[in-house]
Order: structure tokens, then sequence, then C-alpha cells
């Protein structure tokens, strides 16, 4: 691997994603390589740490490597610590003088990537002091944030004005990490080694396309933040649509950003808007209760949830493209906690007419895409490497199924690469969010009736209906 340079700023450094991701993953690029010399991480948060004490956080964080002490400490020696309040500039300055003593001292090309590991909220507070504080330098200069991207259009509007004072687009890195997830990544590749597969990936020949991101764990201690989420802009608004776009995109001439990200903006651009009515018709929601056995909290009884709750843990609907490659196939997703198990998976089921091309008529494809250890490729239930099928064809590259590279470490190798084929640029959400908004205006006009789902069931019974109702069913179920 080559070597890259850079100084990572981590606001948020003392907090859960940096210690459960992003220091994992920066430290299999150590290990790789491509992460050596000239690096360096400053985290940074209120909490008053030492560097001694950061380092030790940050060596505690890979315990699951079960490596060399020597080679951890040498990792955690390019870890610094400023503690820091978003919005006090000496703050900034000081953070400044420190990543700068450290472009001199690990020779890293003044290039930054600045990591917000910390609550939406202070994303524009602190993008704005980069800004006055002038942090930016002569390299590089690479922002990277996580959903939510808003909660709606207007706030994505708002949030996204507020980051372009300070970055241009093309600096901004949006993490959507189910595009960083192997085999989420291997579907384009895929189309364009097997012809047949990508001829027949239309409405002439298939049926219907299922995406479901199943979660067997309920929502834990993030009540407070999904309760002001719920499931249709935690899943659908970023994950679900970006898997949808990865499936269904046009091929683009060459594998590249700006090739790709043409060809999503166009896709979504073409979403079938949906009338209330549809709305109604075409998507349900649902929210957990306890299990068949009485042992499991129902939602409303999770810490930090309001006892009269009416945010859906569950959703399924029917998204459709009005798009000469897809008009009429019904896009069925769907995404829950309290799922019998965690599953992430795509089913796409193949009609008749494949047939006149020697395939098995209703021939169905699955992706699965999670859990890790799992991921693999079904015909009709079966790997397609123990039947002989013509349909997909592997055989170059075998170790994508057992290639555990990690969502996280796979796109920050994109940002020190300056490659963001595989990030939400903003066009794409604003068409998404458009689209999702007409769903909870509606679904906010009126009270559900929760909960309607035992915990440890495919969720509400309407989910079924609604692929009944146009005679198709869930391939799991
Ligand atoms: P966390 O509560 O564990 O960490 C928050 C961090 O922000 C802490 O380091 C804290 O010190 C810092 N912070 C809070 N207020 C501050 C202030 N006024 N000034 C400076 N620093 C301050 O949260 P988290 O789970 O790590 O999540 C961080 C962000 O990442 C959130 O936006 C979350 O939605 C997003 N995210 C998290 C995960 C995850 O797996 N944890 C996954 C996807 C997205």
């Amino acid at each position: 691997a080559t070597e890259k340079s850079a100084v990572f700023i981590i606001f948020g450094g003392s907090g859960d994603l940096a210690h459960r991701k992003l220091y994992p993953a920066l430290y299999r690029l150590f290990k790789a390589g491509m992460l050596k010399d000239h690096f360096a991480v400053i985290g940074t948060a209120r909490r008053p740490w030492s560097n001694e004490y950061f380092r030790q956080t940050v060596v505690t964080s890979l315990e699951d490597f079960d490596d060399d002490k020597r080679m951890m400490e040498n990792f955690a020696m390019h870890f610094f610590y400023q503690s820091h309040d978003v919005n006090d500039s000496d703050h900034y300055i000081a953070l400044k003088q420190l990543a700068s003593k450290l472009d001199d001292r690990f020779e890293t090309g003044r290039n930054r990537v600045y990591y917000m590991a910390i609550a939406p909220r202070f994303f524009g507070t602190v993008a704005a002091h980069i800004k006055s504080e002038g942090l930016k330098t002569d390299g590089y200069n690479r922002l990277v944030i996580e959903k939510p991207f808003g909660r709606d259009f207007k706030s994505a509007c708002d949030l996204n004005d507020a980051l372009s004072k300070a970055f241009t687009e093309k600096e901004i890195y949006r993490i959507d990490h189910y595009l960083g997830k192997k085999m989420v990544q291997e579907i384009p590749n895929l189309r364009r080694k097997n012809p047949t597969f990508d001829k027949i990936l239309n409405n002439e020949y298939v049926s219907n396309v299922q995406v479901t991101l199943g979660e067997s764990l309920g929502v834990e201690d993030r009540g407070g933040y999904y309760e002001t989420a719920g499931a249709l802009r935690d899943m659908v608004q970023n994950h679900i649509m970006q898997i949808i776009g990865v499936v269904a995109m046009d091929e683009p001439e060459v594998m590249e950003a700006d090739a790709i990200h043409e060809i999503k903006d166009e896709l979504f651009a073409s979403l079938k808007d949906l009338t209330p009515e549809e709305v109604s018709k075409d998507f349900v929601r649902g929210q957990y209760d306890t299990d068949n056995m009485g042992k499991l909290n129902p939602y409303r009884k999770e810490d930090k949830v309001e006892e009269d709750s009416n945010v859906e843990t569950f959703v399924a609907g029917k998204i459709e493209f009005k798009n000469d490659r897809w008009e009429n196939v019904p896009f069925y997703v769907r995404s829950g906690k309290r799922m019998p198990k965690k599953s992430s998976r795509i089913d796409i089921v193949f009609n008749e007419k494949v047939a006149d091309l020697g395939i098995r008529p209703n021939t169905i494809v699955t992706f699965f895409i999670e859990p890790e250890e799992g991921s693999s490729i079904l015909i009709n239930g079966i790997d397609y490497q123990s039947v002989k099928q013509d349909l997909i064809k592997y055989p170059e590259d075998p170790e994508i199924f057992n290639d555990a590279r990690e969502a996280y470490e796979s796109l920050i190798i994109d940002i020190l690469a300056g490659d963001k084929a595989n990030f939400t640029l903003w066009e794409e959400l604003k068409s998404t969010w458009k689209y999702i908004d007409v769903i909870r205006e509606q679904w906010d006009k009126e009270s559900p009736k929760f909960p309607n789902y035992l915990s440890n069931t495919m969720g509400p019974d309407t989910a079924d209906t609604l692929l009944e109702k146009d005679g198709n069913s869930w391939i799991w179920n």
C-alpha cells in the first residue's frame, strides 16, 4: 500500500464513534502501511484529557486485535489530545497551532482530514470556526460528516448552507457506511463482469426488487436520538436509497466518481413522486411491542422514549422510478428493529421472460450485505458457486466473501485518496429528502395504532399485505 500523509482532526475524539469505528479503522491502515510515519491524529473533545490518557483509550479501543502491544503503542504515539469547546475561538487557534506543529514533526504535507464525530447540531459551528480561525491549509482539506444530514429537506439545506461557507462540495465527504460495505461495492463490478446479469436488470426481466435492512436489536441506549428520527429518516432516506441506487443506476461509462454521481443524480431525480393517497397505500410503519414471552421491552418502555411515542421502529414501502429502465418495477424496501435476526439483503426477483435467455423463470438473486461473514450471493437460495449458472460469474475474485475489510476502513482509504465515488453528494440528498418529506408529512397528520408488531417478528402484517396486493411476497419472510 502506498503511504498517505495527513493530520486527522477528530471532533468528538473521546466519543463512541471514534473509539468503536475510527481508531480501529485507522489502526488497520497502519498495519497495512498506508498510514506509517507521516500522519498524526488530534482527538478533540470537552474533557481535559492528557495525551497519555488519550493514547491509553486508543489502545483499549484496539483490544479486538490480538496484536503485539508494541505495535499498538507505536500507532498510539501518533495521537494527540486537545481539549476543546466547539464555541470557543481560542481553542481553534490552539488546534491550529498543534496541527501545524505536527505537520512539521511528521511531514504530513499540510493535509487535513476534519472528521465530525460529534452531534450534527455542532457541524455548522465547527465549520464556521475552521474558516474564521483560518485552520484550512494549502494542502488538501477534507471534511467528513456522518448522518443524520438534516431531518428533512429544509434542515438538510440549512446544514448544507452552513457547511458550504467553509468547505466546497468537493471537500465534503458524507459517509453512508453501507456504501463502504464490500458486497454493496461489488454490485457494480459484478454487473460489469456479467453482461447477462446487467442485461436483465430492467423492467423487461425484473418482477421486483426487495431491500431489507433488518436489525435484531431494539433501540438500546440511543432512545434519545431515535425519538427525533424514526426508521424512515434513520434508514430509508440514506442507506436504503443508496443501496437502491447501486442496483438501479445505469452503468457509468467509467467507474469514476463524477460519472457515477452524474448517473445517480439522474436516477434519484426520476423517483416517482408520491401523492398523499399513495403514501397511505404504499408505505406502512410499525413500532415494536414486547416479544411473545413478554420479556423484552416494548419501544415505549425504552430508556429516554416517551410513553405514548408515535415514532416508528419499522417501515416498509414501495418505491418506483419513472425512467425507461425501471418504470413499473416495484422496489419494496423494509427496515426494522427487533426483527428475528440481523440481516441486510437485496433480493432481485426476475420474471418469466428470462426463460427466453435460458435462465430459469422467476429466478431470484440474493445479495447478503450483512452480517459481514455471511456476505454471499445466492441464486434461488443456492450458493451461486455451487450451481452451474451463467447468470453470475465471479471466478477471478472469490476472496470478496472473506475479505473482512470494515466499511470505515474502506471509506477512510477513499477519503485519503480523494475518491468520492462511495460518498453521498448534495444533489442526491436533495432528491431523497424531498421524496421522504412527503411520507413524513402524511404520517404526521395521522395517529398510528402503536405498538403493532411483536419483537422477534417480521414487522406488522400490513408489511406483507403491501406486496400481496401486487401479487408478490417477501423472499425473506
Ligand atoms: P458520543 O456522545 O459518544 O460522542 C460525542 C463527542 O462529542 C464526545 O467526544 C464529546 O466530548 C463531544 N462533544 C460534545 N459536546 C461538545 C462540545 N460542546 N464541544 C466539543 N466536543 C463536544 O456520540 P457518538 O455516538 O460518537 O456520535 C457522534 C456522531 O456520529 C453523531 O452525530 C452520531 O449521530 C454520529 N454517528 C454515530 C454512530 C455510532 O456508531 N456511534 C454511527 C453513525 C453516526
